[in-house]
This record gives C-alpha cells, sequence and structure tokens, in this order.
C-alpha cells in the first residue's frame, strides 16, 4: 500500500498547508484519513477528488474534519456535472451524534459509523481501531491487507494499549505534537520522545511523526523520536508516497 502525506500540522495549517492527513491506497482503492483544514486544497496534487473511494476520520475536532463541509460541496459539483460516483462514503465513530450525522449530506456523502470493537473491511484493507486519551473520543486506526500494516496513533497522549495495538507495524503514523518540557502540561497529546518509545516497543519499521506544532523547531520532536526508536524515523515528508 502507499501512503502520502497531505498535511502534517495539529490545531491548524501552517501557512499554504494543511493539518495532519494522509492519502492511503492500494489496488487502485483510495482512501483519505482525516480531513481538516487544507486539506482538500492540498490532497489534490495527488488524487482527483472524484477518484477517492472513501474518507475516514479519527475524531471531530476541527482540525481532522473542517474540509469535511467543502468536499461534500465538491462531491454536490461533481454530482451536477456526472463527473463523481456519489455517495462518497466517510466513515467515523458515531459517540458524538451531531458531528457523526454531518458526514451525510444531500446523498452526496454518506456517514457510516465504526466501532472500537469491530473490524471494518474498508476496500482492499482490514480496519481495526484503539480508543486513544485524547479530549474528546478518538479512535487510532490500523489498515492491514496482505501482511503488511500501516498504523495511525491519531490524537493521543500516550497510552500503554497503543503498543499492542501498533505490534509490527510497517509503517507507523504516530501524532508528536508536544516538546519534551510540555509532557504533562499540554494533556492529550505525545512527545516526540514518546512517539519513538511507541515505535520502539510496538517492534515498527519505519516511524513518521505528524500533527506537529507551530511553535519552536520540530527538528528537536524528530531527534527526540529518534533517540528513542533504532528503526528509521523522519518527519512525514509531504507528497512523498511511501510504500509498504
Ligand atoms: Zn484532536
Amino acid at each position: 500500500m502507499n501512503v502520502t502525506p497531505i498535511g502534517i500540522w495539529g490545531g491548524y495549517p501552517n501557512k499554504n498547508e494543511a493539518t495532519s492527513s494522509f492519502l492511503i491506497e492500494q489496488e487502485g482503492f483510495r482512501c483519505l484519513v482525516d480531513c481538516g483544514s487544507g486539506v482538500l486544497a492540498a490532497v489534490q496534487n495527488y488524487t482527483s477528488l472524484n477518484e477517492l473511494d472513501a474518507v475516514i476520520i479519527s475524531h471531530y475536532h476541527a482540525d481532522h474534519i473542517a474540509d469535511i463541509g467543502v468536499l461534500q460541496h465538491a462531491a454536490m459539483v461533481g454530482m451536477q456535472l456526472k463527473e463523481w460516483n456519489v455517495p462518497l462514503l466517510i466513515y467515523g465513530h458515531d459517540r458524538d451524534r451531531p458531528e457523526f450525522e454531518k458526514l451525510s449530506y444531500k446523498g452526496v456523502t454518506e456517514g457510516r459509523s465504526v466501532r472500537a470493537e469491530e473490524t471494518l473491511q474498508l476496500g482492499p484493507w482490514e480496519v481495526t481501531f484503539c480508543e486513544t486519551i485524547h479530549p474528546v473520543y478518538c479512535l487510532a486506526l490500523r489498515f492491514s491487507s496482505k501482511g503488511k500494516t500501516v498504523v495511525f496513533t491519531a490524537d493521543t497522549e500516550w497510552k500503554e494499549e497503543l503498543v499492542g495495538f501498533s505490534e509490527g507495524a510497517d509503517l507507523l503514523v504516530a501524532e508528536s505534537n508536544l516538546y519534551e518540557k510540555y509532557i504533562g502540561i499540554i494533556k492529550g497529546h505525545m512527545s516526540g520522545k514518546q512517539a519513538g518509545e511507541l515505535a520502539q516497543r510496538a517492534g515498527a519499521k519505519h516511524l513518521l511523526l505528524t500533527h506537529l506544532p507551530q511553535y519552536g523547531n520540530v527538528k528537536e520532536i524528530e531527534e527526540a523520536a529518534a533517540g528513542a526508536f533504532r528503526g528509521g524515523v523522519e518527519i512525514a515528508r509531504i507528497g512523498h508516497t511511501y510504500n509498504v
């Protein structure tokens, strides 16, 4: 499977960029993982919108859903022009009922609920979930197909259960929103060192860092992760295709 970073920022996008989001593709099936601010513009560098087969949302914070509304407009215009195979399926948990219901729009997009304890068959993948520790209910995502695995931690502070959930990941995409000094001060996120420890203990092969802060020098986060993980680690490169 191919994973392409669309954006890497937490909270809000940096100038001309997008919040944390990834395009995952295999056998021609394309799924967008999270759809926050700036994502709809940026993802079109890598795919036509009408070639998206699905979208999956980890949780309902604005930096993960802000562009859902404009994606729905694109689907509506595409339908009017008969260029779009609708409805586009948008997967997300339904613990927040009003937010989940917004995933369905005028027959052009359709919300589908996912649950932490259930396995989702999505295109070529089996997708499993793990509840994270975050101010709102949030799910980490594990995509598996043909013996290969990509794990997205989504937004979370350190949670021991994520070690088993990420076990053996060929690619671990971990949030690392914090400089080390903010552990315990800013809740709901991990530091670079914690992302590195997660990758190390899970036996992941490669670690990508995302959901980064706009302040400070993010190279420090990368170095903290590299100090805790013996495998390959880097800040996710926007537009680079990681083949697993
Ligand atoms: Zn969040």
